[in-house]
């Protein structure tokens, strides 16, 4: 088993970012800003936030945080995102998700600007992602994907998986990451198949990946059993258990055999928050462009 170290692809991706920022701020006076908006108190979201904001602040980039009550309604949050819409000196918009009430997420999230939705998830990203026919128009058209697939690709490319002709299974089709990750590694040239709780044969089937994407929220549910040797994990999974952190994947029975995989902590999440400072500096520039068109 060789893993894939995520903080270290992460890190050297956050110091060209941090670059990144200095030359435009020295060559234009501005900042690129992200806005955070968090509501209520979930633990766990408020620990995300919190690495957020402080990997802005490595890099340069301005954040602008928003804390609002659990008791807020669709209207003050929505209120709020119109607010920041509207903002100059903001590039991104980030809503942490779950909201508490899960109800009126989605209607939250089609607020949001398309040119600054840094978690690529408004309707229009998506769909301009989902007709996109390959990689290259993807990144043509400089269209905002959400942060964990974009951060899985990264990884994937910076470990110098080739992509292009492999079988790959994707375990989840969450529109955070599932179904997105599918859409990125189809316009890879890989063969996809989506599995999801009702899918019958899921070890078959994920024995037969050289790429195995596991994105489901079920500690250790992937054994060595799932999975082909010479095949390259990726395991998405972020659980909290009383022994602390661990991925969807039970890394000690898949020890002895021969594949690359991510470890949790330390593999897909850091990469995840880089990609969120990736997008604030496209949205940036993306607004910039149209501006000067
Ligand atoms: P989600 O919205 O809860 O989706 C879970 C998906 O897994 C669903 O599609 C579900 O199928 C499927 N699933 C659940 N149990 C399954 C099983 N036994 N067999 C096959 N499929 C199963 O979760 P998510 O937002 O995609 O997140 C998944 C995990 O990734 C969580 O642990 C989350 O914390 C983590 N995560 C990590 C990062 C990061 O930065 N590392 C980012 C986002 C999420 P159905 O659709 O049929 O219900």
């Amino acid at each position: 088993m060789k893993l894939i170290d995520g903080k270290k692809i992460s890190n050297i991706q956050r110091l060209k970012i941090k670059e990144e920022v200095y030359r435009i701020k020295s060559k234009t006076g501005t900042i690129p800003g992200l806005a955070t908006i968090l509501i209520g108190k979930d633990p766990a979201s408020q620990i995300y936030i919190k690495s957020k904001i402080e990997a802005c602040k490595h890099v340069g980039i301005r954040s602008f945080h928003h804390d609002l009550t659990e008791n807020s309604s669709q209207k003050d949050i929505i209120d709020l995102i119109k607010n920041l819409n509207n903002n100059r000196d903001i590039d991104g918009i980030l809503l942490q998700l779950p909201l508490p009430k899960n109800s009126y997420v989605q209607k939250c999230i089609d607020e949001i600007s398309p040119m600054k939705d840094v978690d690529g998830l408004h309707p229009m990203n998506i769909g301009v992602l989902s007709l996109s026919k390959n990689w290259d128009e993807i990144i043509r058209k400089s269209v905002l994907i959400s942060c964990t697939p974009l951060g899985i690709m990264y990884l994937l490319e910076q470990s110098n998986i080739k992509i292009c002709g492999k079988t790959a299974v994707v375990i989840g089709r969450s529109n955070l990451v599932g179904k997105p990750i599918s859409m990125l590694l189809l316009a890879s040239n890989a063969t996809v198949i989506m599995t999801h709780s009702k899918t019958k044969n899921l070890k078959e089937i994920c024995k037969s990946a050289d790429i195995l994407v596991v994105a489901i929220g079920n500690p250790k549910f992937i054994n060595k059993d799932f999975i082909k040797n010479g095949a390259t994990v990726i395991d998405v999974g972020i659980n909290r258990t009383h022994d602390g952190l661990c991925g969807d994947v039970d890394l000690d029975t898949v020890r002895n055999m021969n594949i690359k995989i991510t470890p949790t902590p330390g593999g897909v999440g850091p990469m995840t928050i880089t990609m969120l400072l990736e997008n604030t500096l496209k949205a940036f520039n993306n607004r910039r462009k149209n501006s000067s068109q």
